[in-house]
């Protein structure tokens, strides 16, 4: 039987009756789903070869959803069938803001960044397994410096992948930032368990109005870069700062480090969508290479 159409057992007897497509998504097919039980579920498809891909999802929203600080969707059932892998997870009823939404969301990401870290990842920058920024892979080597780890796991290779679109110039002020990080980063004063790809877009409002983070790309690392990625495409209002701020101070010259934080995700886009991201990353690189 076609996998979705009727009959992909869940446990016992619970099957996935009806589905509807989602859109909204980068890297995966997306259905809000009616199971035999009458609830409803929300499934993300792939192809087999790309089962790995829900296996480190799974994994990613498991550590967040452990700091027991936000919501995170539950997962049901994550395998392959009929052609396809699948992750079935529970379906997050749309909803408007609540009085306090933003306040909310800073408080309880601030409570996920200070959360302590669990042994099979504290104490390192990284994660235990490699994971995937949208769909592109994710280095996650544990090492005990920032620095070091954001240069080795994070610029250094999407710096690679993209090298066909620099120019002489361009690939030598590259390696320039790569050898002169430390004088552009620090180290942070805890390391944090980050959502890691953490746009807008990543972000839902469940049926009270309250958040709830999704499609992570889960690590061990500074909370500057998930309050960088915030920044990059736009969407969180003031409060959310604000009440960031108030439970974990800002370090001084964040500013001077937010975009070099966002050339990672830049850099990723311009690897998996193309030129558009060109000119972006081409004046971060600039910029940081004086
Ligand atoms: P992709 O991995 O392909 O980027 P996402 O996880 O971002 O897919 O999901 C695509 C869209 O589906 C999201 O933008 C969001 O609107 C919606 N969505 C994601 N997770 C859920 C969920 N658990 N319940 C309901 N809707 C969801």
């Amino acid at each position: 039987m076609d996998f979705g159409e009727l009959g992909m057992v869940l446990g016992k007897d619970i099957i996935i009756e009806r589905k509807t497509a989602v859109g909204g998504g980068d890297a995966n097919d997306a259905y809000k789903v009616v199971l035999s039980n009458g609830e409803f579920a929300f499934l993300k498809e792939n192809s087999v070869q790309n089962a790995d891909f829900f296996r480190k999802e799974e994994h990613g929203l498991k550590a967040l959803q452990n700091t027991g600080t936000i919501r995170i969707p539950c997962i049901y059932d994550r395998g392959v069938e009929d052609g396809h892998s699948y992750l079935l997870m529970e379906y997050i009823e749309r909803g408007h803001a609540s009085p306090g939404y933003w306040e909310k969301l800073g408080h309880a990401l601030a409570a996920m960044h200070k959360a302590p870290l669990d042994p099979k990842y504290s104490g390192k920058y990284g994660f235990y397994e490699d994971n995937y920024i949208g769909a592109g892979e994710q280095s996650n080597v544990q090492m005990t410096g920032w620095v070091e780890f954001f240069r080795e796991c994070r610029l250094r290779p999407q710096l690679m992948l993209a090298s066909g679109y620099f120019d002489k110039d361009i690939l030598s002020k590259s390696e320039f930032i790569l050898n002169n990080l430390d004088k552009i980063l620090i180290e942070p004063e805890r390391p944090s368990l980050l959502h890691g790809d953490l746009w807008s877009g990543n972000v839902m409002q469940d049926s009270v109005g309250d958040p709830v983070l999704i499609d992570p790309a889960v690590y061990v690392g500074c909370n500057e870069a998930d309050l960088a990625m915030t920044e990059l495409f736009g969407g969180f209002d003031f409060r959310f700062y604000e009440a960031y701020y108030s439970e974990i101070g800002k370090m001084s010259g964040y500013e001077r480090r937010r975009d070099i934080y966002n050339l990672y995700h830049l850099l990723n886009h311009l690897n998996l969508f193309g030129r558009g991201y060109l000119s972006s990353v081409i004046d971060i690189i600039i910029r940081y290479a004086k």
